[in-house]
């Protein structure tokens, strides 16, 4: 099988760059000439998997097919999981994927292509500490909807035990710690409202962090706000108490053991160690190392995203975040524009950072706003800043469902809402 342009990874960046290609070169072009790859048959904006994990977001409601993405957006879809490249015959080898039961879905095959690009993101930095099998992670849908299902078992558990009390620690005091425990603390209280008096129960959440304060990546102010809304809403928030190991029941930290029933690792990412085996340049955190043009080391082979290691201002990295690789695959659309229609790219990738929103809950986020006015940084909160930070989720629908489509699921989704609740533990 040949393309043009094969992206693999249909995520927040990958996604986005195969549906703007395709629909540039229409119904007749397109799903000749590219086609995205995914080890998944739906997509589900990573960003949103907290919710996912806390019951707040249901993942079958949000997901979106491949196919159906595919057909609307002008390109090929093909299930598979990249296994090796060969950058100097432009060959791309994709493992068999097999179901549940062990049965062959769909066998080894191998593709050929003009120009690659890898968007296939991220997964957990456990930073080499012991006991990782006893933490749930944040890596994809399956990861999340794993973490649902316990959650919801450990509530029920809880609800009938004798010391009614619940004990969750996530390790890592970034977004997503922070934003999972915000969406815990509600889902615990929506549980709370529908049992009665005898079964009601506690939840001690806590978050665990290294450094010295949680969000330790954005001005202090946003850090000193969110503890305060986190430490209203009952949570711990221990920091400079970096963990030592993980036991199926508690932590062990450089100050003494924390007991837990669920333990969340969120305290940094990696790139997947594969990455190292298809002969291009990586970093230590696995990424492929990327020009300005976004090329790796291979003639031909771009990166994007969580996967690319891209430097911004000579000596910085352009974060692992959805608004980068969006802004990466935006510069790729271009790039392969041009040369889809054998003219010759130019620009090189300049990352201009927006600012950071992090959401508190279903009506709190706090987050500041980069270039402002008078090119000022300025600091939002409350229900703006969580309506600013809903508005990058319908952007991202917006760059694959166009305008009326986002609209439509945002209304459809509003009226399921209103009828179903919020929260879903079943
Ligand atoms: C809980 C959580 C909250 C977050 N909140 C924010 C936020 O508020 N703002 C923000 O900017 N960022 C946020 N992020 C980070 C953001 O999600 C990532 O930076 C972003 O998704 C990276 O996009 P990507 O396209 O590089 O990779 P991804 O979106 O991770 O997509 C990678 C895709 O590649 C596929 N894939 C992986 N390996 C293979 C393979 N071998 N073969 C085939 N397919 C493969 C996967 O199935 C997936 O579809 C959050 C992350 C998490 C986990």
């Amino acid at each position: 099988m040949h393309h043009d342009v094969v992206v693999v990874g249909g995520g927040a960046g990958g996604l986005e760059l195969a549906a703007s290609l395709g629909r540039k070169l229409g119904r007749a072009e397109g799903p000749r000439r590219v086609l995205l790859v995914d080890r998944s048959v739906f997509h589900i904006w990573k960003p949103t998997l907290h919710e996912v994990a806390a019951g707040t977001l249901d993942s079958h409601q949000e997901g979106l097919s491949y196919t159906v993405l595919a057909r609307r957006n002008h390109f090929s879809f093909t299930l598979g999981e990249l296994r090796g490249l060969d950058s100097a015959g432009r060959t791309l080898k994709l493992g068999a994927i097999h179901d549940e039961q062990g049965r062959l879905l769909v066998p080894e095959r191998t593709l050929t292509y003009r120009w690659l690009v890898l968007a296939v993101g991220s997964g957990s930095n456990f930073f080499g500490t012991p006991g990782a099998e006893h933490a749930y992670v944040l890596e994809q849908a399956a990861d999340a909807e794993r973490f649902r299902r316990h959650l919801q078992a450990a509530f029920t558990r809880t609800a009938f035990s004798p010391d009614k009390r619940l004990r969750i620690v996530i390790v890592g005091g970034g977004a997503t710690g922070v934003e999972l425990s915000a969406e815990l603390i509600e889902a615990h209280q929506e549980t709370l409202a529908s049992l009665g008096a005898e079964q009601r129960f506690r939840l001690d959440l806590s978050i665990v962090e290294a450094a010295p304060r949680i969000l330790a990546g954005l001005p202090e102010r946003i850090s000193a706000q969110a503890t305060t809304a986190l430490e209203r809403k009952q949570v711990s928030v221990l920091t400079n108490t970096p963990v030592k190991a993980l036991l199926p029941d508690r932590l062990v930290t450089a100050t003494g053991e924390i007991p837990a029933d669920l333990i969340v690792w969120a305290a940094g990412i990696k790139a997947a160690e594969a990455n190292t085996t298809l002969g291009l340049t990586t970093n230590r955190a696995h990424q492929f190392v990327v020009n300005e043009k976004l090329e790796t080391s291979a003639a031909g082979v771009y990166a994007l995203g969580d996967c690319a290691a891209c430097l911004w201002h000579g000596d910085k990295m352009v974060p692992a975040r959805a608004q980068a690789a969006h802004q990466q695959a935006s510069f790729l659309v271009a790039t392969l524009g041009a040369l889809l229609h054998e003219r010759a790219p130019s620009g090189r990738f300049h990352y201009r950072d927006f600012g950071s929103l992090v959401s508190l809950g279903e009506n709190k986020g706090v987050g500041n706003l980069m270039g402002g006015l008078a090119g000022r940084n300025f600091f939002v909160e409350g229900l703006l800043a969580k309506y600013m930070y809903m508005s990058l989720h319908l952007n991202h629908h917006r760059a694959i469902l166009g305008l009326r489509g986002t609209f439509v699921l945002a209304l459809a989704r509003l009226l399921q809402r209103r009828v179903s609740g919020r929260l879903k533990l079943h």
